[in-house]
């Protein structure tokens, strides 16, 4: 057998099929490495060990909920198999002296055999009242000889349905044993002595298996402090480019003579095509803008808005800017639906003005595509819209001086080096694009600095006038009139109706599993897919009568678009989807959204597929409607009830996460952190990231062990997942 290393596949590892690589998959997991960096969410302390007696019965039964204890004892009743029937539970007694308990195991053949009377053993598990008597059902068991203190403390892992943390913690042992050593510290040395930092293999094997929660408290703090440098350090030598000189095109002249009667008189004609004043912030987002436009420095600039804040216009506004100084700008949408939204808006917005945008799809037909790629090639055509079909090197541009990318970090880190269209020149200075990225999730300060470093940003945060409040309903059934009644008044008077689910099919795990936060996922049934959702719409009579039609990822395009276009016209009043309508879709007729299971979704999501609402002048209503009994869930709906600020929201979402943060950080357009929350330890990412630009910077030994390592786990942990993001 080859010899196993941290970049190889899972399935290398002894034990790990095909059906395991597929549910690792769904995980994130598909290295040996990710393996390893996969670590506990959360662990059961079972160290604490009890005496039976000292469970007083009346007290601790008056619900009747289970009661968890440990403790160790003799097998005191023979643990005979019944022969006739394997399927009969077995059953036998434990005492440890102050009393005793019936353990019974359901479908556990495993164990037949396996203890015998006399047998010292430990157990852990929840004490229910059956008959009067107090029992185990399916409780851990073992030998007392076999118990080490470290398997008291118990890792829990998030999963996925069919793995068990049994699963991880048997591979991950392994995997730590054949290659933990290749583990390279990215820690300066100073700092892990400092704090009493181990080797990272030591750090692993604390985190996976802790002889206590102290241990592994420990653990978690250095993973985090290696993977916030990774992140912080790692991203920027990853799209290095450091220290060369960079120029742009300069795109509007500094004085007013520059620009010209001809392009003033369009720019006028465009400006009445707005029909609406641009909000304070908009007019603000856009100066920023044309100043940077202004300079031969390239532009950097995000610009981050609520949804429905109006960042759409600021970038049509200067895209055709652009176009009018004689230069072409690009506006790349991450899927064909927005593209095409997007050319809508803009094609308006350039009514009269004797200028012409043009789309460009993956699935434009192949003439159409010649002729728009001429176009482009030629000059004729100045604003460009489209998706990363835009990306492919057959397609010249004649002067291309602005990108614009809409929800940018849903692109691949490889193509958003494409988006800045680098060119090096004969005196080695780069001349690149202005670069403009808008997003509609708010990223906490401190966390845009670490990931877009020195990047301005441009802040809209008043919506435009005339938006009503949404009114955030929490709907605790799914049965509740209230959903079917809301749907019917605001259909009757002529409205539209979004209903989003968390899955598409009833044995389909939704592909925007990430967005989902809380317990680890174990029952999906519960949860209403998009077709069953469908079924439920027709099958209510003042419902089915007004057209519907489903939506999801991975539909056709053609499908898709179609759909969308129908449900914009109107032609379909009732559109039930998955998350997929999260980002840009506008339609100012449909005022109610109905968001089945919403505890599957994590505040900036909920947030996010609320902003598709209230963009007309008509009262919205969003109706959230879960089940769920959890506290975590039920703060959220909380939240999203009384808030309808965006920040605020993305602070308490990542506040509420938890460590760990496994599900938050791709709205963000960075892979998922294992060990550090975004929240908790920004503190800790500005100090290491600090301290370890100052030794690169200062250079050396130690500068260029960092440098090595750094990127080496960076390309373990992060580069190949960026490029999925
Ligand atoms: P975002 O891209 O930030 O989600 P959009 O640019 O799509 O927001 O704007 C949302 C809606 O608001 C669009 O229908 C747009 O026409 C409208 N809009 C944008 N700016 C203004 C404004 N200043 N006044 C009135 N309506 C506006
Ligand atoms: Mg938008």
């Amino acid at each position: 057998m080859a010899a196993i290393h941290l970049s190889s596949p899972v399935t290398d590892l002894y034990g790990i099929g095909p059906s395991a690589e597929e549910k690792l998959a769904r995980l994130d997991i598909y290295t040996v490495y990710d393996l390893i960096s996969f670590i506990p969410w959360r662990y059961d302390d079972w160290s604490n060990v009890g005496t039976i007696s000292s469970f007083d019965m009346a007290d601790r039964f008056a619900d009747n909920a289970g009661y968890d204890l440990s403790f160790r004892g003799t097998v005191s009743t023979n643990p005979s198999v019944n022969v006739t029937s394997r399927k009969k539970p077995l059953s036998f007694f434990v005492s440890d002296g102050t009393g005793r308990i019936k353990l019974t195991f359901f479908n556990s053949p495993y164990l037949s055999g396996k203890f015998a009377l006399g047998d010292e053993c430990f157990v852990h598990g929840s004490v229910t009242l059956f008959n009067g008597q107090m029992q185990m059902v399916n409780p851990y068991i073992e030998k007392a000889e076999k118990i080490e203190d470290s398997a008291l403390v118990r890792p829990v892992y998030h999963l996925t349905s069919g793995l068990t943390s049994n699963n991880i913690s048997k591979w991950v042992r392994t995997a730590l044993k054949l290659c933990g050593d290749e583990l390279l510290s990215c820690i300066p040395v100073s700092i892990a002595e400092q704090k009493g930092f181990v080797l990272p293999k030591q750090a692993y094997e604390m985190a996976h298996f802790p002889s206590s929660l102290e241990e592994a408290r420990r653990a978690r703090e250095q993973l985090a402090y290696e993977e916030l440098i990774l992140l912080g350090i790692g991203m920027k030598l990853y799209s290095s480019g450091h220290g060369v000189k960079e120029i742009a095109e300069q795109v509007i002249p500094s004085g007013q003579d520059g620009i010209g009667i001809d392009s003033r008189n369009r720019w006028k004609v465009i400006k009445s095509n707005l029909g609406f004043a641009l909000t304070e912030d908009q007019a603000a987002a856009f100066r920023d803008v044309q100043t940077d436009l202004m300079s031969t420095t390239p532009m950097n600039r995000l610009i981050q808005g609520d949804v429905g804040s109006g960042k759409t216009m600021v970038a049509a506004l200067s895209m055709l800017i652009t176009a009018l100084m004689g230069k072409q700008a690009v506006l790349l949408a991450p899927t064909s639906v927005l593209a095409t939204q997007h050319y809508k808006t803009i094609s308006n917005l350039m009514r009269n003005s004797g200028m012409e945008p043009v789309l460009l799809l993956g699935k434009t037909k192949a003439s159409e595509k010649t002729e728009i790629k001429e176009k482009i090639e030629d000059g004729s055509a100045r604003v460009i819209i489209g998706t990363h079909a835009l990306l492919t090197d057959d397609i010249k541009f004649n002067d291309l001086a602005l990108v614009i990318a809409d929800e940018q970090h849903r692109f691949g880190v490889k193509q958003r080096e494409k988006l800045l269209f680098k060119d090096t020149l004969k005196d080695g200075t780069v001349k690149s694009v202005h670069n403009l990225v808008m997003t509609a999730t708010p990223i906490p300060r401190t966390l845009a600095m670490v990931i877009y470093g020195d990047m301005a940003t441009s802040v809209i945060r008043q919506k435009p006038k005339g938006r009503q409040e949404i009114t955030t309903w929490f709907v605790n059934s799914k049965k509740s009139k209230a959903i079917e009644e809301m749907m019917s008044i605001k259909l009757d008077a002529g409205e539209q109706v979004y209903i989003v689910c968390a899955k598409i099919d009833t044995d389909e795990a939704e592909a925007g599993a990430d967005n989902m936060v809380g317990d680890p996922v174990t029952d999906d049934s519960s949860v209403t897919s998009v077709f069953e959702m469908k079924k439920i719409v027709d099958s209510m009579s003042n419902l089915s009568k007004y057209p519907s039609a489903v939506l999801y990822g991975s539909m056709k395009e053609k499908d898709k678009l179609d759909t969308m276009e129908k449900f914009i016209s109107g032609d379909i009043r009732i559109l039930i989807s998955t998350t997929v309508i999260e980002v840009g879709v506008d339609n100012p007729n449909a005022n109610v959204m109905i968001i089945m299971d919403a505890d599957r979704f994590g505040l900036s999501t909920l947030h996010q597929l609320r902003g598709r609402i209230g963009r007309g002048d008509k009262k919205s209503f969003c109706l959230l409607v879960s089940e769920s009994r959890s506290e975590l869930a039920l703060s959220r709906m909380k939240m999203m009830c009384e808030s309808s600020d965006g920040f605020e929201l993305a602070e308490k979402d990542l506040e509420l996460r938890g460590p760990g943060d496994f599900y938050g950080t791709r709205q963000h357009g960075i892979p998922t952190l294992r060990a550090a929350n975004l929240y908790t330890d920004m503190k800790i990412a500005t100090e290491a990231t600090e301290a370890v630009n100052r030794i690169i910077e200062e250079g050396g030994e130690e500068a260029d062990r960092l440098n090595d390592a750094i990127r080496k786990m960076f390309e373990l942990r992060f580069a190949r997942k960026m490029e999925q993001i």
